[in-house]
């Protein structure tokens, strides 16, 4: 029999890998959910790798292959998490709060089988659901899960967040805390300009535009969901007290269209070009993507030539991809590396060329070259030297965000 109280409702709390990194991290983790748990609350929590761990084992990797199977990739990825789960609950247990493990299968998130950036397609969360009646607390792996084949899988980079979220919304969760070292999102990371601006809040959204412009504090996909089902997102620190920035639907009246809410980067960027592609040949390059695992950014094309953007994040497989275009294509086809972009996100940023002029002069005064440039209602990115972006992200902060 549990002494706890009886759970008044369900909370979901995530914690990235810098809060899990070591023993003594995972102990304090443990005793802010314990503290979680004696307010009453019934609470899942869905944690990351320690540390490195992931970067680790992906380096582990390619040190044996180039061009590595994704089905092992997950195998190998998922260990990570296995190995946090099992000492927070380990950690719980020894301050007498009763836990218990599962991984993403066992917690019955199911997955297309799109081994390393998976979208989930179905939670059955039965086994986390009884855990919770009996007064456990559920500590699940983030990140993954497994298919109709029961292949395991992974999330894509970032993908515990997603886990969280999902999990928030088959489980009617009262909200979901997305806890890191970080202590919510800012109009740009603050490694990068010196004193950015704490959002208090922020919609869906925007905060989606940011995740899939790189900004790292919430995967995109995890936004999407919380989107979809109205779930309270807060971004907040694990150690440090304060409110942190929540991502919801915005209750007050919206901000000053063409505003610009953040400035968001991503370094590991590269341009797939191609020219005179027939129709059959255009068709066979996608499908080499996809069959690459491939996803791409932004996609292009005008008078000819065809320009795809691809983020390095999940894509394990791009040479394996590229090897196959240039085969095909021969000298048609090109691949500029060494890039990296910067985006200005903001609702209705692309009603006007204002917020694209003042980007284009601010990058001009410090004679940073653009390899791209794009726009969209809500954002304007451009690709850059890989060394030149975290530059080009303070020069467009200190000219748009104020
Ligand atoms: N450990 C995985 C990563 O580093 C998943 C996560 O942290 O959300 O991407
Ligand atoms: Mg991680």
């Amino acid at each position: 029999m549990s002494l706890a109280p009886a759970p008044s409702s369900i909370v979901v709390q995530k914690y990235g890998g810098s809060s899990v990194a070591n023993p003594e991290k995972i102990r304090a983790v443990a005793a802010r959910i314990a503290r979680t748990r004696a307010e009453g609350h019934a609470v899942v929590v869905v944690v990351s790798a320690m540390g490195d761990t992931t970067d680790e084992l992906l380096s582990l990797a390619r040190q044996v292959t180039e061009k590595p199977d994704r089905r092992e990739l997950d195998m190998l990825l998922t260990a990570g998490e296995r190995i946090s789960m099992a000492l927070l609950s380990l950690a719980l247990n020894d301050l007498g709060v009763q836990a218990i493990s599962f991984t993403g299968s066992q917690s019955g998130i199911i997955t297309n089988d799109s081994h390393a950036n998976a979208r989930i397609v179905e939670v059955r969360p039965y086994r986390i659901q009884d855990e919770l009646e009996r007064g456990k607390v559920v500590i699940v792996a983030g990140y993954q899960g497994v298919s109709y084949r029961k292949e395991v899988t992974t999330l894509g980079r970032g993908g515990s967040d997603t886990t969280a979220v999902a999990l928030a919304a088959a489980l009617g969760a009262a909200w979901c805390e997305i806890c890191s070292d970080v202590d919510g999102v800012y109009t740009a990371d603050p490694r990068v300009v010196p004193s950015p601006r704490k959002l208090a809040d922020l919609s869906y959204e925007e905060m989606q535009a940011l995740a899939e412009s790189g900004a790292r504090v919430l995967n995109a996909q995890a936004v999407e969901f919380a989107k979809q089902k109205g779930i309270a997102i807060y971004a907040k620190s694990t150690f440090a007290a304060g409110a942190g920035t929540v991502v919801q639907t915005r209750l007050d009246a919206p901000p000053e269209p063409g505003r610009v809410a953040a400035v968001a980067s991503e370094e590991e960027i590269v341009l797939l070009r191609a020219a005179g592609l027939s129709p059959s040949e255009r068709l066979a390059l996608f499908g080499k993507l996809d069959s690459c695992g491939i996803a791409s950014r932004q996609v292009a094309e005008d008078g000819g030539a065809l320009c795809v953007m691809v983020s390095l994040e999940n894509a394990h497989l791009l040479r394996q991809a590229w090897d196959g275009v240039r085969a095909e294509l021969g000298g048609r086809a090109s691949l500029v590396e060494g890039l990296g972009t910067v985006s200005c996100v903001g609702a209705g940023i692309g009603a006007t060329h204002h917020v694209l002029r003042k980007s284009l002069e601010a990058l001009a005064s410090q004679e940073i070259a653009l390899a791209s440039l794009s726009m969209t209602a809500d954002r304007v990115t451009v690709a850059v030297a890989r060394t030149q972006v975290k530059e080009a992200v303070r020069a467009l902060h200190a000219a748009l965000v104020s």
